[in-house]
C-alpha cells in the first residue's frame, strides 16, 4: 500500500539563485578563540568566523538582477544625478511624501529631522525607542517617552498589533507637559525592540486624530513600514484584498514625513532617505543635508546606490516578494515555538527574537542574560545573533544608571534573499542544542564600556 500524501501545498521563494558567496564551517576551539578575541561581543566578530550570520537585516540582503545592472547605469554628477530623479519618482509612488532628501543612511536622516524639529527640554513620545532614532533625539536636546501599549513589553502575549501606540499616555503626555513641548510623535512601524511588532491601520488613523487635535506632527520611522503593511494585509479586517503596496501608501498618508533606512526594507547594502510634506521643512532639510550628508540630489550616496535603492523600492512592495520574506521568519519562528523554545509572540517581521529571562532564569539582567546567550549560540554552531537587552538599552542620560528593559531578547534576524530553508533548519537546530544545555550557563562581567551606543563595541568576561 502506497503512503499517504500529505495535504498540503507549499510556496518557494519568487526568486532562483544566479550567483553564491561560500561561508566556512569552523570548529568549536576556534569559535572559541575568536569569541574571546570579540570580548563576547558578536558585534566584534570577523565575518569570515561566522557560518550563518543572523546579526542584522541591515543591508545584508541580496540585490537582484535587476538592481545590479541599475548599478551600472549610475549619474555620478555631483548635482542632478538621473538616479536621484528616479529614486524621489519611486518615494512618491509608493510612499507617498512629497518631498525626500539622501542620506547615507537612516541615522543620517535621523539626525536632520532632531536637528530641525526638536529644542532642548521637548518631549519626543514613540512606540518604543530605537537605539539610533533616541539617541539623535536626546543630543538635539529631547527626552523620549514610550507611549507603545502595555502589552508590547510582555513577549508572551499574543497581540496582532503589539507595535501600536498607547492615545491615553499620548494624551496623559500633553496634559503633563504641555502640546507645544511635544515637535511631533514619533511613530515606528514594525516595532523593532518588541520584537518586529506591526502597528495597525486604526491606530495609525487614531494617532492621526489625536495630532490634529493637538497640532503635533506625526514622523514615520518607515524602516520596515512594508513589513508592517503586510501584517495588516493578513491581520486587520478589511485588508486581506488589499494589495501591499496600497496598505502602505494610505499608512504613509496619516503621516508628515519619515526617516528610512533603506537598508531593510529596499533591498540594499546602503542608502536611506528623509521625506517631508512641508515645503517649509524641506526647503530647511535641503539646506542642512548639505551639511552633514552631501548636496540634496545625492545626500553621501553614489548615483549607483540611489538607482539600486529605487528599483529595491519597486521590488520591496510586490506581495509575492513581501510573503516569501516574512514566511521564512516564521519558518523559523514556528520550529523553535513547536520545540518549546521560548520566543516573543507573535513571530516578528524581521526577525525571531529568543526570550532570555525564561533561557536563562539562573542569570540577572546585570550579568547580560542575551548577551551569554548570543555567544553560546555562536559557541555552538557559528550562528550570530544580537543582544537586544540591557546592553542595547544603555544608561539613563540623567542618572547614569543601567535601563533595565523588560524585554532581555536575542535577535536572530534574517536577511532578504539571502538564506534557504536549511540555514534555517541549521539555526533551530542549534538554538535548541543551546537550550538543552540551558542550565549550565552562567552570566558576562562588561569589561569595556563606549559612551555611545554601547552594545556595538562593549567588550566582556566570563
Ligand atoms: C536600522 C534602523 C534605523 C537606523 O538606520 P541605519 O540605516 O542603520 O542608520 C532606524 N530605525 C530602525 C527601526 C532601524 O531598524
Amino acid at each position: 500500500m502506497s503512503k499517504q500524501r500529505p495535504p498540503r501545498r507549499s510556496w518557494a521563494e519568487p526568486w532562483k539563485v544566479k550567483v553564491v558567496e561560500p561561508v566556512r564551517v569552523t570548529s568549536r576551539a576556534q569559535r572559541e578563540a575568536a569569541l574571546v578575541e570579540a570580548g563576547f561581543n558578536t558585534f566584534l566578530l570577523r565575518s569570515e568566523d561566522v557560518y550563518i550570520d543572523l546579526l542584522t537585516d541591515s543591508g545584508t540582503s541580496a540585490m537582484s538582477d535587476w538592481q545590479w545592472a541599475g548599478m551600472m547605469l549610475g549619474d555620478e554628477a555631483y548635482a542632478g544625478s538621473r538616479n536621484f530623479y528616479h529614486l524621489e519618482e519611486a518615494v512618491r509612488e509608493h510612499y507617498g511624501y512629497r518631498h525626500m532628501v539622501p542620506t547615507h543612511q537612516g541615522r543620517g536622516a535621523e539626525n536632520l529631522l532632531s536637528r530641525m524639529l526638536i529644542r532642548e527640554g521637548d518631549f519626543v513620545p514613540g512606540n518604543m525607542y530605537f537605539t539610533t532614532t533616541r539617541l539623535h533625539q536626546e543630543l538635539a536636546g529631547g527626552t523620549f517617552v514610550d507611549v507603545v501599549i502595555p502589552e508590547a513589553h510582555d513577549p508572551a502575549i499574543e497581540h496582532p498589533f503589539k507595535g501600536n501606540v498607547d492615545i491615553g499616555a499620548l494624551e496623559r503626555l500633553v496634559q503633563d507637559v504641555g502640546a507645544d513641548r511635544i515637535p511631533y510623535v514619533s511613530l515606528a512601524a514594525t516595532v523593532n525592540m518588541a520584537g518586529g511588532q506591526p502597528v495597525s491601520m486604526a491606530n495609525a488613523r487614531a494617532v492621526r486624530a489625536f495630532a490634529d487635535r493637538h497640532k503635533i506632527r506625526i514622523m514615520l520611522d518607515a524602516t520596515r513600514a512594508v513589513e508592517n503593511a503586510y501584517f495588516i494585509q493578513q491581520r486587520e479586517p478589511g485588508y486581506a484584498n488589499r494589495s501591499v503596496a496600497e496598505i502602505l501608501k494610505e499608512f504613509c498618508g496619516y503621516t508628515d514625513g519619515c526617516t528610512m533606512s533603506g537598508k531593510k526594507d529596499s533591498l540594499v547594502n546602503i542608502g536611506g532617505w528623509l521625506a517631508l510634506n512641508d515645503a517649509d521643512l524641506y526647503q530647511e532639510a535641503s539646506n542642512l543635508v548639505v551639511v552633514y550628508e552631501g548636496l540634496h540630489t545625492y545626500g553621501g550616496m553614489a548615483g549607483r546606490d540611489m538607482e539600486a535603492m529605487a528599483r529595491g523600492i519597486r521590488e520591496s512592495v510586490d506581495d509575492d516578494h513581501i510573503r516569501a520574506r516574512v514566511g521564512q521568519v516564521e519558518y523559523l519562528g514556528h520550529l523553535l515555538d513547536d520545540w518549546r523554545v521560548p520566543i516573543v509572540k507573535p513571530i516578528g517581521g524581521h526577525a525571531v527574537y529568543l526570550d532570555a529571562r525564561r533561557f536563562y532564569p539562573q542569570i540577572p539582567q546585570d550579568e547580560y542574560p542575551a548577551q551569554t546567550l548570543a555567544a553560546e549560540l555562536y559557541l555552538d554552531s557559528g550562528v550570530r545573533a544580537m543582544e537586544r537587552g540591557i546592553v542595547s538599552a544603555g544608561r539613563d542620560k540623567e542618572t547614569g544608571e543601567h535601563h533595565y528593559p523588560k524585554l532581555e531578547l536575542v535577535r536572530l534576524t534574517i536577511p532578504r534573499r539571502v538564506y534557504t530553508q536549511a540555514h534555517m533548519d541549521v539555526t533551530a537546530e542549534s538554538v535548541a542544542a543551546v537550550f538543552d544545555q540551558r542550565e549550565r550557563a552562567r552570566g558576562l562581567r562588561m569589561v569595556h564600556e563606549p559612551r555611545y551606543l554601547r552594545f556595538f563595541q562593549a567588550r566582556f568576561e566570563r
